[in-house]
């Protein structure tokens, strides 16, 4: 038995594990990678706190909250700045929080290049959760030794998407641990996709350039610019720029279910401050965008803007609005794809080349084909004749 019935309903955050005083909850792979929380009937004593904590599930009423103080911001440094994904705030905000005696958590790989939550007393330990990582981070115990932290009086960032802080806030308050010490900071989430995904592309990135992966980039910013979005992999001392995995993220069929109708997707956020990069920021500060990476800011509470003001002296920022910076996922979850179902129809059933070629627009000359086709197609055709085709040319 699963906590929840609909695997819509979870978004995996291990609120639900955490809080269970008997063991009994453990978080198990499906077949697409992701985890849930499955009960062990024979140790749960039905006190149901798995399903109180559950803050995604819960009605919540964004409009019963204040709107956020946003800014656009960088770090002064070019340096601190070339090391992040964004404008570097993370950075910024985790450094006052370490220079306080304080500790970080956020996302960082395994020796595997797995994604995981980590805990970090320094910079060095810090520095490895910088960079987008896109796809879904395992929480392994991350709540339970935020709990700890707070319990013994350490101030704590914990970084995550909105659904993992929003899951560490309803257990806190849940379980009464006092969070005066803690900052929340999320990022905003285009929605996580899966780890069985992000593992097929580097099994077959592996095997095309026979060699282990010694480093890899979500996006390379300092190649290819800000406003780009290549992922750089280095295999036996060569970098590979791609846009396959790009492809799969962007294309939403490998999201978790619960992305589709993720209820944080709004301009209201339950955390201390959210950032993200701030798109669209050139409209309206042209000389502000470098190309470098330019963050979006939200300063939800009180306690966000006092770690903002703690990093200012590292920052060159610009007053905003909550107009400006609405990109879609401040706004709504992306819809589940028509193609989603058969998309996990055919990673399981085909070689991964496969979804490469039918997938994404970045591979073989099958792809480059179809693409010139469906593009002469839309010269020349009419409406009817152009979905008879892209109907044909999916099924080939
Ligand atoms: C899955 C995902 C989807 C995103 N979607 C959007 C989007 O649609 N629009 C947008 O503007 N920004 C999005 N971002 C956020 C953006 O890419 C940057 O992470 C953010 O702006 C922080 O940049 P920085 O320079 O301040 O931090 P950096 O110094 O680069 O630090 C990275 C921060 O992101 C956290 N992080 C990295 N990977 C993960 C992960 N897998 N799960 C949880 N936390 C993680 C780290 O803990 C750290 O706090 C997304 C990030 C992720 C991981």
């Amino acid at each position: 038995m699963y906590v929840h019935d609909k695997k819509e309903d979870c978004c995996g955050c291990t609120a639900c594990m955490t809080i269970c005083s008997v063991n009994a909850i453990t978080m198990e792979n499906d077949e697409e990678g992701f985890k849930y929380p499955k009960i062990n009937e024979k140790k749960c004593i039905h006190c149901n706190m798995c399903r109180k904590v559950c803050d995604f599930v819960k009605q919540h009423d964004w409009d019963a909250l204040p709107r956020p103080v946003v800014y656009a911001a960088k770090q002064k440094s070019d340096k601190e700045r070339a090391a992040s994904q964004s404008g570097g705030l993370f950075a910024a905000l985790s450094d006052a929080v370490l220079a306080m005696g304080g500790v970080v958590y956020g996302a960082a790989y395994d020796g595997e290049w797995n994604v995981i939550h980590k805990r970090a007393e320094t910079k060095k330990a810090r520095n490895e959760m910088r960079g987008s990582k896109y796809v879904q981070s395992d929480m392994q115990d991350t709540f339970h030794r935020v709990g700890e932290d707070l319990k013994n009086g350490r101030i704590v960032l914990f970084s995550g998407t909105h659904c993992q802080c929003a899951g560490l806030k309803s257990l806190l308050e849940t379980c009464r641990i006092k969070t005066e010490n803690l900052y929340l900071v999320d990022i905003v989430c285009h929605g996580v996709p899966s780890p069985n995904v992000y593992r097929a592309f580097q099994t077959f990135m592996e095997k095309k350039y026979s060699g282990k992966i010694e480093n890899f980039n979500f996006r390379n910013k300092n190649k290819f610019g800000w406003h780009s979005h290549v992922e750089s992999t280095i295999i036996n001392g060569k970098q590979y720029d791609t846009k396959l995995y790009v492809d799969l993220f962007y294309g939403h069929n490998a999201l978790r279910p619960s992305c589709y109708q993720c209820p944080y997707k709004h301009i209201v956020h339950v955390t201390d401050i959210t950032i993200s990069d701030y798109w669209g920021v050139e409209k309206w500060a042209p000389d502000f965008d470098d190309n470098r990476g330019i963050s979006l800011v939200l300063l939800n509470t009180q306690n966000g803007k006092k770690l903002f003001d703690l990093s200012k002296a590292h920052l060159d920022y610009l007053k905003s609005n909550t107009k400006d910076c609405l990109q879609p996922p401040l706004q709504h979850p992306f819809s589940r794809p028509a193609t989603r179902d058969q998309f996990w129809q055919d990673f399981e059933n085909k070689p991964f080349e496969y979804i490469l070629t039918h997938y994404t627009n970045d591979y073989g000359w099958k792809t480059h084909v179809k693409k010139t086709i469906k593009k002469t197609a839309k010269t020349v055709l009419p409406g009817s004749a152009i979905i008879f085709i892209k109907k044909a040319l999916r099924k080939s």
